[in-house]
């Protein structure tokens, strides 16, 4: 079961990716985990990526497309993935469509939660993740057990630097002008399935469930 999930940043796919990748039981590749991880080490492609992260730009594709499609070519892919974050440009979709061409393959289903630019400002100034495990909740929406802790590992919850209104902003735009277009393309390709990203958590995921099956 090989998934991608699409929409605006905040729209909600980590939150959903994770359930997905433990009910279907294939793993949860974040490319924004993976730049935060780096980021987090020190590494060469942290210290690049976080350059234009601060900033709410995309890091550039030749930094991201290599790095997915050796991740999807892991043993733990054999049985498929879910790609979050990823692609995010048309290039980065068209070397992922190359990539799994090579093998016979495809995207098998491209998942669009679609949440209006006017919550994605109130979703992200109250996101909290945990530093340590990276799981996701919310202030209002999905609040933890004990403030500002981490309901799965304990971690302290930190407020991530681009979820600063003013960073917000300006990736929404990065994402109708460069991400957006990926719609079209999932769309011609057969496998796009739009999702109302406004309703609940819970709901979203079974209408997710229905589409996989
Ligand atoms: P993305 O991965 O698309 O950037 P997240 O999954 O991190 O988005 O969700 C952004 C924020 O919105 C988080 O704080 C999350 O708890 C919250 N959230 C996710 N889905 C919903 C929903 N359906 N309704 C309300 N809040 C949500
Ligand atoms: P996310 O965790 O998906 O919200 O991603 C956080 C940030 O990481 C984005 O705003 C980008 O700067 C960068 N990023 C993550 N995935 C990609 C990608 N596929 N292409 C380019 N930049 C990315």
């Amino acid at each position: 079961m090989k998934i991608i999930m699409l929409g605006a940043p905040g729209a909600g796919k980590g939150t959903q990716a994770k359930q997905i990748a433990q009910a279907y039981d294939i793993p949860h590749i974040s490319t924004g985990d993976i730049f935060r991880a780096n980021i987090k080490e020190g590494t060469e492609l942290g210290k690049k990526a976080q350059e234009y992260m601060d900033k709410g730009l995309l890091v550039p594709d030749e930094l991201v497309c290599d790095l997915v499609v050796d991740r999807i070519h892991k043993d733990d892919c054999e049985k498929g993935y879910i790609l979050d974050g990823f692609p995010r440009t048309i290039p980065q979709a068209n070397a992922l469509d190359e990539a799994l061409a090579k093998d016979g393959e495809k995207i098998e289903f491209a998942i669009d939660i679609e949440v209006p630019d006017e919550n994605i400002i109130n979703r992200m100034s109250g996101r909290r993740s945990c530093k340590d495990c990276g799981a996701i909740f919310h202030v209002q929406y999905n609040p933890p057990k004990k403030e500002n802790c981490c309901d799965v590992c304990g971690g302290e919850l930190i407020l991530r630097d681009d979820d600063k209104a003013e960073t917000v902003k300006k990736r929404l735009d990065v994402y109708h002008e460069q991400t957006a277009p990926l719609i079209a393309h999932y769309k011609e390709a057969g496998s796009l399935h739009e999702i109302d990203g406004t309703q609940d958590i819970k709901v979203v995921f079974e209408e997710i469930k229905s589409i996989l099956g």
